[in-house]
């Protein structure tokens, strides 16, 4: 009977609308970088304290000519299936190594997807990137999802380990959130290990929860990891991650992902002011 589901499915207009429109977002993507349609926007990491930021994540936007925003959500997977993540993953590499001097003392993370690393000469194009923006690799961060220990990954786990020797620091990103999380952590000594956001919005009072990131933030450090948490959307989160020893966080809290000129005004203001949003609003944008 499921078998018989199956093949009908295959037939309904809404899937053939489905595949349509795929199709559609994959060339319009390509249009897209090509007509610099694509931009990064910057999500600041304070330390604990809540007093500097240390770190801002680059994360792609695309605004279409008439207005409509795509969600990474959707032109990732997209970019990922047509062999394009390549092209955008140089693109957004490149433009958030050139903007970082605009941005002393900050890490800039970037996401890279697995098939990246399966292009033979990512680790060279990467520093390539570094040297012609003159960036110490120091001042980059490459996250990966536990995605990119799917499948045959001697290569990637290779050019893993060539970029870390390199001094591009390496982080485990929305650590938790897949099957076999753990032994993960064994195959490769990532610089940072960020929780998935879905552990923090959990723990507001549930003490299971609670107890669960406790151990992740203890087990990360004992390996010798900076810790992250992502999503950080009220204070009292903020309160409990200090108290636990957490080193960084990233949230609606600290601030939405910004433009790299609210960024920059950002920074100013953060620095100036020490810690604002303590019970204020902080929606820049
Ligand atoms: P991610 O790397 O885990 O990025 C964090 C996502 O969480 C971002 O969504 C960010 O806007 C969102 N976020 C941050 N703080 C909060 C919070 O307090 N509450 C809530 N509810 N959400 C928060 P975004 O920008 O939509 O990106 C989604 C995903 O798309 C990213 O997840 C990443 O996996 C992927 N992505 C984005 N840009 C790139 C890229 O340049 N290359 C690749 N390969 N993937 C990218
Ligand atoms: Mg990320
Ligand atoms: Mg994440
Ligand atoms: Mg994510």
């Amino acid at each position: 009977k499921a078998n018989g589901r199956n093949r009908r499915s295959f037939f309904e207009p809404n899937m053939e609308h489905h595949v349509q429109s795929k199709d559609r977002l994959s060339r319009e993507l390509r249009l897209a970088l090509k007509n610099d349609e694509l931009t990064l926007a910057y999500q600041p990491q304070s330390d604990t304290s809540a007093k500097r930021i240390v770190s801002v994540e680059a994360l792609a936007r695309w605004t279409k000519e008439d207005g409509t925003v795509i969600s990474p959500a959707q032109f990732i997977p997209v970019a990922e299936e047509t062999g394009l993540i390549n092209e955008l993953g140089i693109w957004v590499l490149n433009k958030a190594c050139a903007k970082a001097h605009e941005w002393p003392g900050i890490t800039v993370s970037v996401n890279v997807s697995p098939n990246q690393f399966k292009h033979p000469r990512f680790v060279e194009k990467v520093m390539a990137i570094l040297a012609a923006n003159n960036l110490p690799p120091q001042r980059l961060e490459i996250e990966v999802t536990e995605s990119v220990f799917a499948g045959r990954n001697d290569s990637v786990l290779k050019a893993l380990r060539r970029l870390k020797n390199l001094g591009v620091k390496v982080a485990l990103d929305d650590f938790g959130s897949g099957y076999s999380s753990l032994s993960y952590l064994r195959r490769f000594p990532f610089d940072t290990l960020k929780i998935d956001r879905d552990f923090v919005s959990d723990m507001n009072g549930n003490a299971e929860a609670e107890a669960i990131l406790v151990s992740i933030i203890q087990l990360g450090k004992a390996l010798g990891m900076t810790i992250v948490a992502e999503g950080i959307e009220t204070l009292e989160q903020i309160r409990f991650l200090q108290a636990h020893d957490c080193n960084r966080m990233q949230g609606y809290y600290i601030s939405r992902p910004l433009t790299d000129t609210a960024l920059t005004a950002f920074l100013d203001e953060f620095h100036r002011v020490g810690t604002p949003g303590y019970g204020t609003d902080l929606s820049y944008q």
